[in-house]
């Protein structure tokens, strides 16, 4: 018995210097990054390397604010849009022309639904501002001239790291995009710091990696009419969850809603989508495609789903009828009754597109 103290003393003194714990458990901080509130949840026995890691974290995610931001600072998008607005080109970070890569294809995927060259117009709409703007919607004109620019991610030419635009009018916003890009970074970040079992969560956007002990992390989705959570799901190792909601972030003028997603066809806010949730691996991709179907709308998500390849779409729309891909269908569960569920016939075609591609 004797024998066994200093093995013992040894392990407890490893175990300290280690910062572990006996078991693993819940931990949780929270940042503000991104002008909200990114709350970090982790399951480990390891909770030192939790704090480095979110430390790490907050430092990356307060430089993507920075060097992101559409409209605030001096960051890099903002001399490039400044850059583009002047017709030189300009040499941008990997990281940045990386991101405007991606952003380009899935504009390109969604029938530009999802259309982050629309700076100007998001601007012209008061959501370019950290407060909620008010007033009467901008005038009719001004709209249709910044229609008539016709601004689009294929105006946008890469040498390199050198971007260019064809076209003036261009204006990078990557606030459909950006967040769900980030969230995936964060997660690998994570796993570089030994964290490999987390939940990364921006206000109801997340990715996770890894589970919660013996079972998958379980995340709800927030009703976008009501109260409280529409429906939970489980969610695996590197799958992210990202919805588009038209609740939050809205101008409100003589008792009508403008919502901050705008339709780039017609330069106006979308109408008839409450929310639209997507499942991916790909967080950016899964924030893309959320954008892109609140502006296809009940009538056409499910060609644009096909198009970008999601396959796991939930879509709210104004009265609060469900429509689901079977993917969907076969993995949420609803925490309240819905009057009307209506489940994709679009499996099929899906398949045949997808086989078609
Ligand atoms: P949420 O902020 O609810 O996650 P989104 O991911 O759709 O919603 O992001 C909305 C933001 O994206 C808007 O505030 C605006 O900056 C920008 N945006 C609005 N409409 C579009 C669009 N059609 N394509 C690309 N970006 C858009
Ligand atoms: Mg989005």
């Amino acid at each position: 018995m004797r024998g066994n103290y200093p093995k013992l003393l040894f392990l407890i003194v490893l175990m300290t210097l280690s910062g572990c714990d006996r078991n693993p458990s819940d931990h949780q901080q929270t940042l503000l990054v991104f002008g909200t509130l990114l709350d970090i949840k982790a399951y480990t026995d390891n909770p030192t390397e939790f704090d480095s890691a979110v430390r790490s974290l907050d430092l990356t995610f307060q430089e993507m604010h920075r060097e992101w931001h559409a409209w605030k600072g001096d960051g890099e998008l903002v001399r490039l849009n400044r850059a583009i607005a002047d017709g030189r080109p300009l040499e941008v970070s990997p990281d940045l022309a990386g991101l405007l890569r991606q952003a380009k294809h899935y504009s390109d995927k969604s029938d530009q639904l999802f259309n982050p060259a629309i700076g100007q117009l998001i601007g012209l709409w008061g959501f370019h501002s950290d407060e909620p703007p008010g007033g009467p919607p901008p005038d009719p004109t001004i709209i249709k001239s910044l229609l008539e620019g016709a601004p689009s991610m294929d105006d946008l030419h890469f040498k390199g790291d050198w971007v260019s635009s064809v076209n003036a009018t261009v204006s990078i916003d990557l606030g459909a995009f950006a967040k769900g890009y980030a969230l995936n970074l964060a997660i690998e970040q994570l796993k570089r710091f030994g964290i490999g079992h987390a939940i990364v969560n921006a206000g109801g956007d997340l990715c996770a990696s890894g589970q919660h002990g013996d079972r998958p992390w379980k995340i709800g989705i927030r009703h976008p009419l009501g109260e409280g959570v529409i429906a939970s799901v489980e969610v695996s190792d590197g799958e992210c969850v990202l919805t588009s909601g038209n609740y939050e972030r809205y101008r409100e003028y003589q008792g009508i809603r403008y919502a901050h997603i705008l339709d780039p066809r017609s330069g106006y806010p979308v109408e008839h989508v409450a929310s639209a949730t997507v499942i991916s691996q790909e967080g950016g991709l899964a924030d893309a495609a959320a954008t892109a179907l609140s502006v296809a709308g009940p009538k056409r998500w499910q060609d644009i789903a096909v198009q970008l390849g999601v396959s796991e779409v939930m879509l709210v729309d104004e009265n609060g009828d469900v429509y689901l891909t079977p993917k969907m269908q076969s993995r949420i569960k609803f925490q309240q009754k819905i009057d009307k569920v209506v489940v994709s016939p679009q499996l099929k075609t899906q398949n045949q597109a997808l086989k078609a591609r």
